[in-house]
């Protein structure tokens, strides 16, 4: 039980109790789960609401078009409508809220007063380019809305605008930098780039030691979806991505809504201040390990490390567990290259987790090496090994973990 109350709690009983006056569908999610809105006083408290999925989400659209209920009847006028996949459509009005959240990250980033920076994001349809845009406002940098493609122009204007910050991809920098290249242009004498906010996708670790090594960026990664914006954020120690302070995010059990302990797998469940299109509890799709304990880079805030999307994960002894969870823990192990959970129940009572694993290389000790792959798939996923199998081979395509249980 939660033994006191932060201001994040205090903002969400205050926002769920004015949404609730305001917006049909988080009446009727409320009215039908019989909670009262004066029920949450805590973020805690938020697990007997449930949560409403993308796809739920559509359906609703669908029923109550154009957004499903989810536009405040008190909100002022709308500035924008976006398009998001799903296909969903979005109510925007002045969304401070997440244009808060969206300034404080690009100020983790190192933006500030006097940067130029370009936005590569996308400005139409979806919400990204424009929210990207005013976070970049409220940092106090001057924005190129440069969007996606164009390159040699992008080329052009980092070197005539003296661009010092770029937000986007990371993949479509590198695009940049090797378009720069192909023009002749030595990019670490000609850009006066300096730091960068990346998000839309995956940053692996081959790019960021290219980005920080070789030209000497900062670099922050950052998780955000169309609906909700800027989510959480890494940081210089690079285990996990720390939660911004000013949404509520939950990483529940994708069943039940109920929150996972420290260590396991959820989805990432959130509720964003957001006046206009308020979704209490709506839930990304994605799966993440809920990480609390205390950071090495010194932040206090809970982190979460994506794993993959939820459709993907299987509950294993109330486990939910993804395949990429398991491709982590091979990282570690180079004489295995594929390895395959398989879930049955033998005796009908408890989940049996088998390892299949495929070798490219002989081993001396595969019973060592079964068990110092059992212990490190068992440190991820918190759900112990019953054995490891070595086969001949696992079809590329196969999926990471198989559920053999019958439920007859
Ligand atoms: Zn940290």
């Amino acid at each position: 039980m939660p033994t006191k109350t932060t201001a994040l709690d205090r903002e969400l009983a205050r926002f769920v109790k004015s949404v609730y006056a305001t917006t049909p569908a988080v009446k009727k999610i409320f009215d039908d789960a019989g909670v009262q809105p004066s029920r949450i006083k805590h973020v805690a408290d938020l697990e007997c609401v449930p949560v409403t999925t993308k796809d739920r989400l559509v359906e609703m659209q669908k029923e109550s078009p154009p957004f499903g209920g989810f536009r405040n009847t008190k909100a002022k006028k709308l500035k924008h409508i976006f398009l998001s996949p799903g296909p969903l459509y979005e109510p925007h009005g002045a969304e401070k809220a997440l244009v808060k959240t969206a300034g404080a990250v690009f100020r983790i980033a190192g933006f500030k007063r006097g940067d130029v920076a370009i936005n590569t994001l996308s400005y139409h349809l979806v919400p990204a380019g424009l929210l990207l845009d005013a976070g970049l406002q409220a940092a106090g940098a001057t924005v190129v809305p440069s969007g996606v493609g164009n390159t040699e122009l992008q080329v052009k204007m980092m070197i005539d605008l003296k661009v010092t910050g770029y937000a986007g991809a990371p993949s479509f920098l590198m695009t940049i930098i090797k378009k720069a290249e192909e023009m002749g242009i030595d990019v670490k004498k000609s850009f006066t780039l300096h730091h960068t906010l990346f998000t839309a996708e995956p940053y692996p670790p081959s790019l960021r030691a290219q980005f920080e090594g070789t030209f000497g960026l900062k670099t922050l990664n950052v998780y955000a979806t169309a609906e909700l914006g800027f989510l959480a954020h890494d940081c210089s120690a690079q285990q996990g991505l720390h939660f911004v302070d000013s949404a509520v995010i939950e990483v529940c059990d994708p069943a039940t809504g109920a929150h996972v302990k420290a260590g396991e797998a959820g989805q990432v469940v959130v509720t964003t201040f957001n006046e206009t299109y308020p979704t209490i509890r709506l839930g990304t799709g994605d799966m993440a390990v809920y990480i609390d304990a205390p950071c090495a880079c010194g932040r206090k805030s809970p982190r979460l490390m994506l794993v993959g999307r939820v459709g993907d994960a299987v509950k294993v002894r109330g486990m939910f567990v993804h395949p990429n969870q398991l491709k982590a823990a091979m990282a570690k192990f180079p004489a295995i290259t594929r390895a395959q959970g398989i879930v049955t129940r033998p005796d009908n009572v408890r989940d049996d987790l088998t390892l299949k694993v495929e070798l490219g290389q002989p081993v001396a000790d595969q019973d060592k090496l079964a068990q110092e792959f059992s212990e490190a798939v068992k440190g991820l996923i918190r759900v112990s090994v019953d054995k490891v199998e070595f086969v001949p081979t696992i079809a590329a395509d196969a999926k990471g973990i198989v559920d053999e249980r019958k439920w007859e």
